[in-house]
């Protein structure tokens, strides 16, 4: 009889610390994940994964991954030890540090790189320990930006980012979607063939600057003066939807107001873009909807005014001329994406 156990498939997801997190399916041959490939049944990823994510198999069983516990002993170097010892030792500290000076005391970091159930299951743990999670990727890089937004509109209503094929205007601002976000791009292409205009600004030539109708660098920290020169054309030129301003947006006039400091020659002095370029970007984002704004929380975000960055461009939406729009991962998770924003103009 042989021992060989027989292959299976199993079903997971990419727990690498990216919002897509493709659907896997994964080949199991003798205990062992032989293959790791994109399962083609799911409706957003769709079966593509990108380069990071089919070497999962690799990362696995690398020789270099750390799969026990580690001590310093006393010479200085790092010795193996048991799974009881180290969870011994780590909980007597952890106990002690409590006892001498309050749970506070204790930080977790769960670090980038995985971003499946551990760091939850953490953010758990230091609940009922009474400590605090240390800021990891998501508060350092996403949270301004996410803040901004929130300020703003609230908690965001659901729309998938599917919908945005149907998208006449894609403004792509700071960011590289078609080399670092695999479903984005596709979304993009797509309404790119069904014939939107494509508009770039970006401080690098991306493979999107090169396809575009309009593109333009920026100088970088400065895309809350290019959105509020955009809003001041918008407005200046009556282009904005007065029954959606008149419905849901607050404080309209003092908007007004302040995006009237901005125009296109004073944006073009504090961003590098020329005043014609800021013209026509604005004409075309109000007047050949449904557009959608495509950004991303880094970039713009690793400003000291990044929150107030990511804001300000949020707040065309006051405009009329865009909403926000959710976007559903692979896992089923709504996350909140500030970033792709829909058009209703
Ligand atoms: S796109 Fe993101 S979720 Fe998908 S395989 Fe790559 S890193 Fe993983």
């Amino acid at each position: 009889m042989s021992s060989q156990m027989p292959v299976s498939e199993a079903y997971s997801a990419c727990v690498l610390s990216c919002p897509d997190t493709c659907a896997y399916v994964v080949t199991v041959e003798n205990g062992r994940v032989v293959r790791v490939r994109g399962d083609p049944r799911h409706p957003y990823t769709l079966g593509r994964c990108c380069p990071k994510g089919y070497p999962h198999v690799l990362r696995t069983y690398h020789q270099h991954r750390l799969r026990h516990p580690l001590s310093r002993n006393e010479t200085g170097n790092f010795v193996r030890i048991a799974w009881d010892e180290a969870l011994d030792e780590t909980a007597e500290w952890m106990r002690e540090a409590k006892k001498r000076y309050g749970p506070q005391s204790v930080g977790i970091y769960s670090g980038s790189g995985n971003d499946g159930m551990p760091p939850r299951l953490a953010a758990r743990f230091a609940n009922a320990f009474g400590c605090r999670m240390m800021p990891g990727i998501v508060e350092i890089c996403f949270e301004g930006p996410y803040e901004g937004a929130r300020s703003n509109v609230g908690p965001f209503p659901p729309h998938e980012l599917s919908d945005c094929v149907d998208s006449q205007c894609i403004v792509i601002w700071g960011t590289d979607k078609f080399e670092s976000s695999l479903h984005t791009k596709q979304v993009i292409q797509q309404a790119i063939d069904r014939g939107a205009k494509l508009i770039v600004m970006d401080p690098r030539r991306t493979p999107h600057a090169k396809m575009a109708d309009t593109y333009t660098t920026i100088r970088p920290g400065t895309d809350a003066a290019l959105a509020l020169g955009i809003a001041n054309e918008i407005i200046r030129r009556d282009l904005y939807d007065h029954d959606f301003v008149n419905k849901h947006v607050l404080v309209f006039e003092e908007y007004r107001t302040r995006a009237a400091e901005y125009d296109k020659e004073r944006v073009s002095e504090i961003t590098w873009v020329e005043p014609d370029t800021i013209e026509k970007i604005a004409v075309a984002f109000a007047t050949h909807g449904p557009a959608l704004t495509a950004t991303a929380p880094a970039g713009m975000n690793h400003y000291t005014n990044g929150t107030w960055a990511a804001r300000t461009v949020h707040s065309l939406l006051a405009d009329g001329v865009e909403e926000p729009c959710l976007r559903q991962n692979a896992s089923g998770h709504s996350e909140t994406s500030w970033s792709e924003a829909w058009a209703t103009g």
